[in-house]
């Protein structure tokens, strides 16, 4: 289950938690509200088929918290989405939104589907039908969806169009139903690249609180969204990238990749493996294909998992060489895996952390909306700066404050905001 073996995670900083507050009571009563969700609605999609055939896809939509404000979160399409796997990323945006000090709670949605099995009409239908379903409990005061793994501005598009015509309403505003639209559509400026954006932060704070000197050897798995805008921050900071890769396998150079090189490459092969030759240098002693488990167990400064949920678990923890871990995608370690590289002394940047940079350009992209503005992207970076270095900040007070690791600072300081908001709440 891998909702259970994530709480775990938050419940071992219960007794830390209870020490700061001086309030068992009520902190066991916050443990027993987080540990469920508030709303989980399942979904049938009924889909025509270009041929005719109709085909049923389970869809869902899970509400973990509002206690800071209205849901959000992601949507992604994928073949094996379930259940267990969306509550655990809606309680991962409840304690991401309190920690980052956004007023939203914590949601997750997806479709089991593999989009790459649909046309692009079906794709579009398909995605309709899933707002026509979910209509009733979304809203820019309800719940707001955004995209995750294999959904995209274009897919909000269609979604947000859906969402009005229904709604009957010519109300601008309520574009704020979506967030990571098209900014044509009324989405923000540096939306698309801002998840990677605020991971290049994180990790930049990061190094300079441990005065690490560049150019440091990264890799990254995933080549998505993620992977491949932060790998171009990454780039332009001066840090060496010897390997990436996709869902099909990796590529390795020790000389180091230049992301935009590699990214035409894969959209002309349509993967990335046989892109290691495209940096300038070729030398077939420096650079290969690799696989995807080649690649998280390589010796290099910092390991970047951008892609699933648990890419590191107990088979190949003690692999792991890196000196630090980005969690770029949510939840990449398990917990066995997580407790295994914390005693062998890796440092690990968790996900709430190193990737709330979307969920808070998706803020800012509301907030757009709602007030009739447009921010250049120089604001929205701007901004998003300033939310990330002072939460940066804070946790790593905690973390030298508690002698506890930089996940269960992140922790501690969600929960204490949770806390506060709880305090005033009517149950
Ligand atoms: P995406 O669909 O754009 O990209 C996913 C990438 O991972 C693709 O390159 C795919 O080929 C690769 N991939 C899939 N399975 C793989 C495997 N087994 N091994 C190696 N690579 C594999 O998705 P994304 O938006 O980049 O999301 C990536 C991760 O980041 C997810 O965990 C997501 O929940 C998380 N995340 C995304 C956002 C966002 O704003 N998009 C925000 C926060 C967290």
């Amino acid at each position: 289950m891998i909702f259970e073996s994530t709480f775990k995670k938050i419940l071992e900083v219960k007794e830390i938690f209870k020490s700061l507050v001086n309030d068992d009571f009520e902190v066991e009563n916050i443990f027993k509200i987080l540990e469920k969700e508030q709303r989980n609605v399942k979904v049938y999609l009924s889909l025509k088929r270009e041929n005719g055939v109709i085909d049923i896809f389970e869809g869902y939509r899970i509400q973990h918290n509002n206690f800071l404000g209205p849901y959000k979160g992601g949507i992604r399409y994928l073949s094996d989405v379930n259940e267990d796997e969306i509550k655990t990323l809606a309680f991962l945006m409840t304690i991401k939104c309190a920690l980052v000090g956004l007023p939203l709670g914590g949601a997750k949605g997806g479709i089991k589907i593999d989009p790459k099995t649909l046309t692009e009409k079906e794709l579009e239908n398909l995605s309709r039908e899933y707002i026509r379903k979910i209509y009733d409990f979304i809203g820019p005061d309800k719940d707001i969806p955004a995209p995750d793994v294999n959904t995209n501005s274009k897919i909000m598009d269609w979604m947000v169009d859906e969402y009005m015509k229904i709604s009957k309403s010519e109300d601008k505003k309520l574009k704020a139903t979506f967030t990571g639209k098209s900014v044509e559509n009324d989405g923000s400026e540096g939306r698309e690249e801002a998840t990677g954006k605020g991971g290049e932060i994180i990790l930049e704070s990061y190094i300079q609180k441990l005065n690490l000197r560049k150019p440091l050897r990264v890799a990254i798995q995933g080549f998505g969204n993620v992977g491949y805008n932060l790998a171009k921050f990454l780039y332009q900071k001066g840090y060496k990238l010897v390997a990436l890769s996709d869902s099909k396998g990796g590529i390795y150079n020790e000389e180091g990749f230049n992301p935009e090189i590699v990214m035409e490459c894969k959209k002309e092969r349509d993967m990335i493996s046989g892109c290691n030759c495209v940096s300038g240098v070729c030398d077939l002693k420096l650079e290969q294909d690799i696989t995807n488990e080649e690649l998280l167990e390589l010796n290099v400064d910092i390991l970047i998992p951008a892609a699933l949920e648990n890419a590191i678990t107990i088979k190949n923890a003690n692999n792991i060489k890196a000196k630090i871990i980005l969690e770029m995608a949510n939840n990449p370690l398990t917990e066995e895996a997580d407790e295994i590289l914390n005693k062998k002394g890796i440092s690990i940047i968790p996900d709430i952390l190193a990737n709330s940079g979307g969920v808070i350009v998706s803020y800012f992209e509301m907030l757009q909306n709602l007030n009739n503005e447009k921010w250049s992207k120089e604001k929205v970076f701007e901004e998003l700066e300033k939310y990330l270095t002072k939460t940066f900040d804070e946790v790593w007070e905690i973390k030298e404050k508690l002698n506890i690791d930089l996940r269960k600072a992140s922790f501690i300081l969600a929960l204490q905001r949770i806390y506060e908001k709880y305090k005033n709440y009517n149950i």
